[in-house]
């Protein structure tokens, strides 16, 4: 309260705020962190995946039991944030993002924070941002470099700033890298340090809007390379262009767009995650008692685990979703899917 711009009246609009994080990795917890001890009255955590012991290096919510447990990451990542403040909502889920469900949560928050490590949901993320009027903040590290950029496109009315000066994602990076080109975690690796320092910058700007402090965010696009020992900061004065798909022309074709492909290799691990050919509901008790047969599988924090044959182990969750391990092959993955889950 001390600091000039974050008196009472900011610490107000801050408890009575909420924050979207869309992936709870190791960006993801760096903000996280921050965000609840700021303040934030509310935290609604979306992560698809749960905690490994690889996870540990770096992302910084988590401890060796979750990891043991296997505990999806958003519940891990909300149970975190209630120790630490107690009055704080967090509001952990357990879900993929995609075009079905992306209006929902962010119409539903003040700002969204991007914790993800792929493009394509990013870009989504950037859309319903955009055409509902919210806030994103955009984060993203690999290997020993990091960015972030604010997007205030959707709210440059409301903050009297020109359109030409509150760029989307899409304005600057108009078109996501084709899959197996660029660097992903899987193949590079990631420096601890440098998702601190990235999801840092991301939390700070996210604060500042929350805190009904736009005038304070830094608006460029920020980069950092703990490996050439750089920091750079390119204005993003300008770089609002009027033929953006997305904040110009207003198509919002990730938005729009149907999920195209079930199978999804998951970045940095021997494992793919399968989604449901139609949203379901699964009993998962009542599955676990059909697999019985098959070994023995486990129903614990909302999910289903066990092995399969084929040295594989399934995770399944009760909105269909499964992770499939012990393969990178999303046809043996979606074959095991099929065969125990049932398409
Ligand atoms: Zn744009």
């Amino acid at each position: 309260m001390i600091l000039p711009g974050f008196g009472t009246e900011a610490q107000d609009r801050l408890r009575a705020s909420c924050a979207l994080v869309v992936g709870c990795g190791a960006l993801g917890c760096a903000a996280i962190d921050l965000l609840a001890r700021a303040g934030v009255g509310r935290l609604v955590l979306v992560d698809r995946d749960v905690v490994e012991p690889t996870n540990l290096q770096r992302q910084s919510l988590y401890v060796d039991a979750d990891a043991r447990a296997g505990a999806p990451k958003a519940e891990a990542a909300a149970r975190r944030v209630k120790a630490i403040d107690p009055a704080l909502r967090a509001e952990p889920c357990v879900e993929h993002v995609s075009a079905e469900n992306a209006a929902e949560l962010v119409g539903d928050c003040d700002v969204v924070v991007d914790g993800l490590d792929n493009y394509r949901t990013r870009y989504l993320l950037n859309d319903a941002a955009v055409s509902l009027g919210k806030a994103f903040v955009h984060a993203g590290a690999v290997a020993f470099r990091g960015t972030s950029m604010p997007v205030l496109a959707g709210v440059a009315g409301a903050a009297g700033l020109a359109r030409a000066d509150a760029p989307c994602l899409r304005c600057v990076f108009p078109d996501v890298p084709p899959p197996g080109e660029g660097e992903t975690c899987d193949t590079a690796g990631v420096f601890g340090p440098v998702v601190a320092a990235v999801g840092a910058q991301a939390a700070a700007q996210a604060i500042k809007l929350l805190a009904g402090r736009i005038d304070l965010v830094d608006r460029a696009l920020w980069s950092i390379d703990m490996a050439g020992n750089r920091v750079a900061r390119v204005p993003l004065a300008g770089a609002g262009r009027a033929d953006c798909a997305c904040c110009g022309a207003r198509r919002f074709e990730f938005l729009g767009a149907q999920v195209a492909d079930r199978c999804a290799v998951l970045c940095g691990r021997n494992a793919v995650q399968v989604l449901p050919p139609a949203p379901v509901a699964i009993d998962l008790a009542a599955l676990r008692d059909r697999l019985a047969s098959i070994g023995a599988f486990d129903v614990r924090d909302g999910m289903l685990v066990g092995e399969v044959p084929g040295a594989m182990s399934l995770a399944v969750f009760a909105d269909g979703r499964a992770i499939v391990r012990g393969t990178v092959d999303p046809v043996a993955a979606r074959a095991a899917y099929d065969r125990f889950v049932g398409a």
